[in-house]
């Protein structure tokens, strides 16, 4: 059976990617610092390992502002892409807006729940984390914190 493939691109086009395989964890995203850097009052996270994703287009741009944690975004158009976390050092987030085909990604927690905006209403079943939906190497500290 062929792998799964799926692709993403930012808005105007030049960065774009290839993902093979099952994401290995899709999660609604409340927290603060997220919200900011993405511009929207929740993200959904589509978790993948780092071999699982090849840009086929265009290099992105990175960013950190928290030690240990690297976003990455589109130069030209802003378009938010990728989350990784050296406390999660196999790990590797796509924005749910970069993909091509976002209505194929179910999520299946919600993390930073405490940090929701309180008029955003959800009614699904979805377990409800505190914080982190993953485990951190705990050597590393919280960001939060750093
Ligand atoms: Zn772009």
């Amino acid at each position: 059976m062929a792998s799964r493939i799926e692709t993403g691109s930012c808005f105007c086009g030049a960065i774009a990617a290839e993902m093979r395989g099952e994401p290995f964890w899709i999660c609604y995203d409340h927290d603060d610092d997220c919200r900011r850097a993405i511009g929207s009052p929740l993200n959904v996270w589509i978790g993948y390992r780092p071999d699982q994703v090849r840009f086929t287009s265009g290099t992105p741009k990175s960013f950190s502002k928290t030690k240990g944690i690297l976003r990455t975004f589109c130069r030209d158009c802003g378009t938010s892409i990728s989350y990784r976390d050296e406390g999660l050092p196999d790990e590797l987030y796509l924005t749910i807006g970069f993909l091509a085909n976002p209505e194929r990604f179910q999520p299946q927690a919600h993390a930073y729940w405490r940090m929701k905006l309180p008029w955003v209403a959800l009614a699904d079943d979805l377990p409800r984390l505190e914080s982190y939906s993953r485990r951190r190497d705990p050597a590393l500290g919280n960001p939060a914190d750093r």
